[in-house]
C-alpha cells in the first residue's frame, strides 16, 4: 500500500513548503516570470507533477546541498543546479538509488513508502554547478545564495529579501546535522553559526526537515553547544558514530561525530561511513 507522499503548505504569498512523508522539505517560490524549487527530496513520488499543479511558470530547480534526500528527485526535472563544490563523483554517488533507498525513514515505511517507491537514477539528471553567491531572478522577486560550509562543503542558504524568508536546507535544523555523511569537522560550525545568526535577523527561517520551522534563537544555542563540545574534547576520538549534545532532543540539540571534531592531516574516511550506512 502506498499512501499520499507529499503534503503542501502555503507558507507565504507564492511560496509553498512541500513535505515528503514528513521526511524532508522542499520549497517552491514563484515570481512573475519564473519559479524556483529549492531542493527536490529523495524522489519517492511524482514531485514534478505536483509542482506543475502549483505553477505553470518556467521552473529552475536548485539544491541547498547534494545529499540524496535533497537532490535525489532531480531525475524528474532533467536538470538541477547544485552548489559547485558538490558536483564531484563523491556527491553524485550519494544520489544513486541504493543510497536514496537507505534514506527512507521508519515513518515513511509506516506510511507505506517502500524502497520500490524510490525511482530514478543519477544518470538521468544533469547536474549544473552554480557558483558561490549566485542569484535567481524570478521576476519581481530575487533569491540570493550564501555559502555556509559546515553540514557539507557546499551547503548554501537561499535568501528571499523582499519577503524576509531564508531557506537553510540542512545548514541548521532542530537536530543540528553535523553527524551526517560528508559533514565538515565540527570545529567548522561556530563561525558559520555566528554568521548565520547575524544574517538571518528579521527573517523567517525554513529548514529541510521536520515541519520546516526553525527558531532563530536555536542557532545561537546550538553554536554555544558546539563550542562546549569542542572545549570538552580537545582532540578527535577514535569512535566514529553519531553523538548528541546536550542530549538527543528533536526540538533542539547538536548531532556530531566524535571522530570528526577537528580537521586532521588524514581526512575523515567517508568511504568507511558509506559502507557502514549501506550495511546498517
Ligand atoms: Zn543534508
Amino acid at each position: 500500500m502506498k499512501t499520499d507522499i507529499y503534503t503542501v503548505e502555503q507558507i507565504a504569498p507564492d511560496t509553498w513548503r512541500i513535505d515528503e512523508c514528513g521526511r524532508d522539505n522542499c520549497y517552491l517560490l514563484c515570481g512573475s516570470e519564473r519559479a524556483l524549487l529549492i531542493d527536490c527530496s529523495i524522489g519517492t513520488g511524482d514531485l514534478a507533477s505536483l509542482v506543475r499543479s502549483l505553477t505553470n511558470l518556467p521552473l529552475t530547480v536548485a539544491v541547498t546541498h547534494a545529499h540524496g534526500d535533497h537532490a535525489g528527485g532531480g531525475h524528474q526535472f532533467g536538470e538541477i543546479l547544485v552548489p559547485a563544490a558538490e558536483t564531484g563523483r563523491l556527491w553524485r554517488g550519494q544520489n544513486l538509488r541504493v543510497f536514496r533507498r537507505k534514506l527512507l525513514s521508519n515513518r515513511m515505511k509506516k506510511q507505506g513508502i517502500r524502497k520500490r517507491n524510490v525511482r530514478g537514477d543519477i544518470r538521468e539528471t544533469i547536474w549544473t554547478p552554480f557558483e558561490e553567491g549566485a542569484t535567481f531572478d524570478l521576476g519581481g522577486r530575487t533569491v540570493r545564495t550564501v555559502p555556509v560550509p559546515a553540514h557539507t562543503v557546499g551547503s548554501t542558504v537561499f535568501f528571499d529579501d523582499e519577503n524576509k524568508l531564508a531557506f537553510l536546507g540542512d545548514s541548521v535544523c532542530p537536530v543540528l546535522p553535523m553527524h551526517t555523511f560528508c559533514a565538515l569537522p565540527l570545529a567548522a560550525f561556530p563561525p558559520i553559526g555566528d554568521r548565520l545568526y547575524e544574517m538571518t535577523a528579521g527573517y523567517t527561517l525554513w529548514c529541510g526537515h521536520g515541519d520546516g520551522r526553525l527558531d532563530r534563537d536555536l542557532i545561537c544555542r546550538q553554536t554555544a553547544w558546539v563550542r562546549e563540545i569542542l572545549e570538552k574534547n580537545p582532540a578527535n576520538a577514535e569512535r566514529q558514530t553519531a553523538a548528541y549534545y546536550p542530549a538527543f532532543d528533536k526540538t533542539g540539540c547538536v548531532g556530531y561525530n566524535p571522530g570528526n571534531l577537528y580537521e586532521t592531516e588524514e581526512p575523515f574516511d567517508w568511504r568507511w561511513e558509506a559502507r557502514r550506512f549501506l550495511r546498517g
